[in-house]
């Protein structure tokens, strides 16, 4: 049986104090007994002081990047043993904003999901097409590549504590969500992807997120779809209220 996660990416958003007071105001809608798994995902700076927030809690805690590499001259990045040493249990890696403003390839993303294996850290897999990509017939072959070369030389066992979230790019922070059918059918195609790299009682068990302007009135729709494991959420994530009432009906 397959768990919902809903994860919010906070992105380049809440300064310290900002982080614990949204953290604090998600602890407190969010009933301890629920069965859906929620992982906040604050910036960088935040990440400690979050994490001590959410002792004794159930919801996770994930950084939204890491670098690929385990130490050394790489002024400005941050190491997933360093993510992993301030609480964090998840990374979110091959975002759309780090494939398409920080130029990450599929190769990149990748090594960075094999380093966080390694460190025991579950990576948020994101993968999507843009507009032009679906306008022209190409999103399943984009979603095909993304898939393959991201999971190359991942086994089944390492696949099995990750998690994969279908954004597709036109979707996210633009309003437009896709249509829950439209949402399934990428889904389902991305299991089929994963039944044949894998085997298919193996796919049926991988958690696959959607992300793109998921909010709290059309969030239970998307997630009611059969292929649909959870939310990658962005802008809605921003304010308590919205991010629980995307958690509460999954
Ligand atoms: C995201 O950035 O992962 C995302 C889904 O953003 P939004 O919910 O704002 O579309």
């Amino acid at each position: 049986m397959r768990k919902t996660v809903v994860a919010g990416n906070w992105k380049m958003n809440k300064d310290l104090n900002e982080s614990i007071t949204l953290v604090s105001e998600i602890k407190n809608l969010l009933d301890e007994n629920n069965n859906v798994k929620a992982i906040v995902c604050p910036p960088f700076t935040s990440l400690e002081t979050v994490s001590a927030l959410l002792k004794d809690t159930n919801i996770g805690l994930g950084a939204q990047n890491m670098c690929s590499e385990d130490s050394g001259a790489f002024t400005g990045a941050i190491s997933a043993s360093m993510i992993k040493s301030v609480g964090c249990q998840y990374v979110i890696l091959g975002h759309s904003e780090r494939r398409t403003i920080f130029g990450e390839t599929d190769e990149l993303i990748n090594s960075k999901i094999k380093k966080a294996l390694e460190n025991s850290l579950i990576p948020i897999f994101c993968i999507g097409e843009t507009l032009e990509e679906r306008e022209s017939g190409e999103m399943k072959s984009v979603i095909e590549r993304q898939v393959k070369k991201g999971l190359n030389e991942i086994s089944a066992d390492q696949l099995s504590q990750m998690i994969v979230a279908y954004e597709p790019v036109w979707a996210i922070g633009t309003g437009k969500t896709a249509s829950p059918e439209q949402a399934q059918e990428v889904h389902a195609f991305i299991r089929g992807l994963l039944a044949e790299m894998y085997s298919s009682e193996f796919a049926q068990n991988v958690t696959i997120q959607y992300g793109g302007s998921v909010k709290p009135d059309n969030a239970k729709e998307l997630l009611g779809q059969p292929d649909i494991d959870g939310a990658l959420v962005g802008g809605a994530c921003l304010k308590a209220e919205s991010f629980a009432g995307i958690v509460k009906p999954a």
